[in-house]
C-alpha cells in the first residue's frame, strides 16, 4: 500500500514509535528509524524493521532536545536512505509535577522534544513534499492535546501546541497533496507511563495491576491499556488511500477518554 514511499519516524527504537515503524514497513514503506541509542543498537533495530516488511531501513541518531539536531534530522534521513515523504513526529517525554514546583529545565526539555522538534522537522520536510505533490505528516500528540489532567503543565502545553501547529501546517499544505494530522492516544502500554503506574501502584501497596486498574477507571472507559500496535494501525490508515481526504484533524485513539 505504501510501496515506494519513505517514512521518517522519530523516537522509533521502542514503544509507539517502533510499533509505527513496524506497521509502515509491513505496509511497504521504507523506514528511517530515529533515536538516541548508539549506532550499533539503532542499526540492529533498523535491520529488524526492514525484515518485517521486506523493505529498506536505516538508522539516524539525533537528540531532539537540541534545535540544530532536530533541524538537521530530515537531511540526515535523506542521506541515510532517501527523502521522507511520510514524517511521523512521535518522540516525546513526560514529567509530572504541580506548577509551583515544576522545574524550569523540565519545561524547556518537554517543549523542545514534544513540540519544537516537530516544528523543525516539518519545516525541513514540507518543501520536498510540496515539490513531489504528495506528503503525509502524522504527529503523535495525546489526549492531553485535547483535554487536561493535573500536574502535566509542560506536557499539556506541548501537546495542545502540537495540535494547533498541525492544523496550521495542514491548511498551508492542503492544496499540494499533503495531509497533516495528529493522533491523540490515551493510556498506551509503553515506557513513558511506567513512573505514573508505579506511583499509582504505591497507593495499593505496590500492586501494579491495582494501580493500572485505578488509572484506567479514572479516565479511560474501555479499561484497557492500548497496545502500541493500535497507534501503528491508525498511522497506516492516515498515510494510505483512506486518509487522503483527512487533514487538520486531531484523532483520539483513547478508549473513550475524551468522549466524557
Ligand atoms: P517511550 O518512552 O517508549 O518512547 C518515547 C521515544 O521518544 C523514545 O524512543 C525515546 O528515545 C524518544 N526520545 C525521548 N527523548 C528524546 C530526545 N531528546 N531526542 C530524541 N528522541 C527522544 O513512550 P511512547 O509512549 O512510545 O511515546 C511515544 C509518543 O506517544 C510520545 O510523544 C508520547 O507523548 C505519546 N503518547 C504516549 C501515550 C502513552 O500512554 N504511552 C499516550 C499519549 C501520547
Amino acid at each position: 500500500m505504501l510501496k515506494g514511499h519513505t517514512a521518517l519516524v522519530t523516537g522509533s527504537t521502542q514503544g509507539i514509535g517502533l510499533a509505527i515503524a513496524h506497521a509502515l514497513a509491513r505496509a511497504g514503506a521504507n523506514v528511517v528509524v530515529h533515536g538516541i541509542e548508539s549506532m550499533a543498537q539503532g542499526h540492529a533495530i533498523a535491520t529488524q524493521v526492514a525484515a518485517m516488511g521486506g523493505v529498506r531501513a536505516a538508522y539516524v541518531r539525533a537528540n531532539l532536545a537540541l534545535a540544530d539536531e532536530a533541524a538537521g534530522l530530515v537531511a540526515a534521513a535523506t542521506q541515510a536512505l532517501s527523502a521522507p515523504d511520510i514524517l511521523v513526529n512521535n518522540a516525546g517525554i513526560q514529567y509530572t509535577c504541580p506548577i509551583e514546583s515544576f522545574p524550569a529545565e523540565r519545561w524547556d526539555a518537554i517543549l523542545a522534544v514534544n513540540l519544537s522538534a516537530a516544528f523543525h522537522t516539518m519545516k525541513a520536510a514540507v518543501p520536498g513534499m510540496r515539490e513531489r505533490g504528495w506528503g503525509r505528516i502524522v504527529n503523535i500528540a495525546s489526549v492531553h492535546g485535547l483535554v487536561a489532567s493535573v500536574n502535566k503543565g509542560a506536557y499539556l502545553a506541548a501537546k495542545h501546541g502540537l495540535v494547533g501547529l498541525s492544523k496550521g501546517v495542514a491548511l498551508e499544505t492542503a492544496a499540494q497533496g499533503i495531509t497533516v494530522n495528529c493522533i491523540c492516544p490515551g493510556w498506551t502500554d509503553t515506557a513513558i507511563i511506567q513512573p505514573q503506574i508505579e506511583a499509582r501502584a504505591a497507593q495499593f501497596g505496590g500492586d501494579r495491576h491495582a494501580g493500572i486498574r485505578d488509572l484506567l477507571s479514572e479516565k479511560q472507559p474501555n479499561l484497557t491499556l492500548l497496545p502500541p500496535e493500535r497507534i501503528g494501525d491508525v498511522t497506516v490508515f492516515l498515510c494510505g488511500q483512506a486518509g487522503a481526504g483527512i487533514t487538520g484533524v486531531a484523532l483520539p485513539v483513547d478508549g473513550g477518554w475524551t468522549a466524557q
